[in-house]
C-alpha cells in the first residue's frame, strides 16, 4: 500500500468531470486500497480518486462504520430538508465553511466486486455522499456556497495561499 499526496484548491484535476471506470482490474483494487490508506491517514470521512489525480469516478469514504468504495456512483435520491454542517475537505485543508445541503441522500453504483451497491442515510452519510460525488463531477464544496460566503472563502484562500491580502480585485 502506498499513501498519495492529496491535490489541493487550484489543482485543476479538481475542476474536470471523471471517466467512468469500464472494468474492474486488480491495478484498480490496488488504487483503492491505496486511497483508503491515504484517506486514514489524512485523516478524512472520505477520498475521491481526482484528490489523488486519477480523473476516475471512484471515492472510499468512512464515517465511523466501516470502509466502503463507490464506483460510477450517482445521487438516486436527495430529501426536501437542508441541514447546515461545517463541512470542510482535505483537498482545502484546514478550511470548514457552513454549508446547507439535503440532510438525506442516497447513491447506487458497483462495488469492487463489480456488484451494484447503494448507500443512504441522514446528515453525515447524506453529506458524504454528496460531497464525495461532487469531486467526481468536478466540484468542490466552494461552488455550493451562497455567492456571498463563496466570495469571502475565495478572498480568504488566497489570502492564505499568497501570505498577504490581495484584496477584493
Ligand atoms: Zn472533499
Amino acid at each position: 500500500m502506498a499513501l498519495f499526496p492529496i491535490r489541493t484548491f487550484g489543482d485543476p484535476v479538481l475542476n474536470v468531470a471523471a471517466a467512468r471506470v469500464d472494468d474492474i482490474s486488480s491495478a484498480l483494487e490496488r488504487l483503492v486500497d491505496d486511497m483508503l490508506e491515504t484517506m486514514y491517514d489524512a485523516p478524512g470521512l472520505g477520498l475521491a480518486a481526482p484528490q489523488i489525480g486519477v480523473s476516475k469516478r471512484i471515492f472510499v469514504a468512512d464515517i465511523g462504520e466501516g470502509p466502503f468504495t463507490m464506483i460510477n456512483p450517482e445521487i438516486v435520491d436527495l430529501s426536501d430538508d437542508e441541514w447546515p454542517f461545517e463541512e470542510g475537505c482535505l483537498s482545502v485543508p484546514g478550511w470548514y465553511w457552513s454549508l446547507d445541503r439535503p440532510s438525506y441522500a442516497a447513491a447506487r453504483g458497483i462495488g469492487l466486486d463489480g456488484n451494484p451497491v447503494e448507500y443512504a442515510g441522514d446528515e453525515l452519510m447524506g453529506r458524504v455522499l454528496q460531497h464525495e460525488i461532487d469531486h467526481l463531477d468536478g466540484s468542490l464544496l466552494l461552488g455550493r456556497l451562497p455567492k456571498r460566503a463563496r466570495k469571502s472563502a475565495l478572498r480568504d484562500l488566497r489570502r492564505e495561499a499568497l501570505g498577504f491580502d490581495v484584496g477584493t480585485a
